[in-house]
């Protein structure tokens, strides 16, 4: 189900390049290339999933916990936490999810629309 043929697998193997802001053993952060707000940053899991619910089903509650203590922290390292920031995640079709590879966006930096 996983088609290694997207965007963020290739950032994950080092062919494509990335700004990057965070790395772990579980993630890694980097800046979206066309961000929608002043703060738009994605944290990808290593973990080859397509999405949340895939990564939700698979991943182990060490693992699950890991990726959102490191989306925490990349919030603090964006300096956002004080004002607030919206975590997002795009599934499927009706999301219109582009990249089939499980990410999170983090937006921040100024007023979020609703
Ligand atoms: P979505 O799958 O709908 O959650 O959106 C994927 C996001 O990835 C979009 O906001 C794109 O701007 C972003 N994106 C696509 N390619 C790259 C890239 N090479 N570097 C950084 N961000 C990217």
């Amino acid at each position: 189900m996983y088609d290694k043929d997207n965007v963020f697998y290739k950032i994950l193997q080092g062919e494509i390049p990335s700004k990057k802001i965070y790395e772990d053993d579980n993630v890694l952060a980097f800046y979206d290339i066309n961000p929608m707000y002043k703060v738009h940053a994605l944290v990808i899991s290593k973990k080859l999933c397509v999405d949340f619910d895939d990564f939700v089903l698979n991943a182990t509650p060490t693992e699950t916990s890991n990726f959102f203590q490191a989306v925490s922290k990349v919030a603090e390292l964006l300096n956002i936490k004080q004002s607030g920031y919206r975590v997002l995640s795009n599934i499927g079709k009706n999301a219109n999810q582009i990249v089939k590879h499980f990410h999170v966006h983090i937006l921040g930096g100024e007023q979020l629309r609703d």
